[in-house]
């Protein structure tokens, strides 16, 4: 889905630097914020359509955010992909259990996480747009 705002949450200034040169390649706008605090400060002013994820960030980390957010009406439905450096056994089901829709590890495959994103955003189109069912009233009026 070309155009989406993507909200990349990372406190490494040199993996910013790279996932936004390449979300910005594929058509896609995109907000950096380096920590979960200003994250919150993002969403609470600009509701973006996907948020990538770094788990280990200084101070809160992505996974207690996205616990968080997907506590929150409001956030619940913004898909998350949490990404990590540590690709230890055990982080991805931590990440599904904090909410996480999907996981990848560092270093980024770009294909990948394009088809992972191009399908969450998808999703969540389908769901916010569904069709209102036309009313069964329409076919007969029962008022008189
Ligand atoms: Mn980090």
């Amino acid at each position: 889905m070309e155009n989406a705002l993507i909200l990349v949450v990372e406190d490494n200034t040199s993996n910013v630097k790279f996932i936004e040169l390449f979300l910005e390649t594929a058509g896609y706008r995109v907000c950096a914020v380096e920590d979960a605090e200003a994250a919150q400060k993002a969403i609470a002013t600009t509701r973006p359509d996907l948020i990538l994820m770094d788990i280990q960030l200084p101070g809160m980390d992505g996974l207690t955010l996205t616990s968080l957010l997907k506590k929150e009406p409001a956030t619940s439905d913004i898909p998350v992909v949490a990404l990590t450096a540590y690709a230890m056994k055990g982080d991805k089901e931590k990440a599904l259990e904090a909410g996480c829709d999907s996981y990848m590890s560092k270093p980024i495959n770009r294909p990948r996480l394009l088809e992972v994103m191009d399908q969450l955003l998808t999703a969540a189109k389908t769901h916010s747009v569904e069709p209102v069912p036309s009313p069964a009233s329409r076919t007969g009026n029962q008022e008189n």
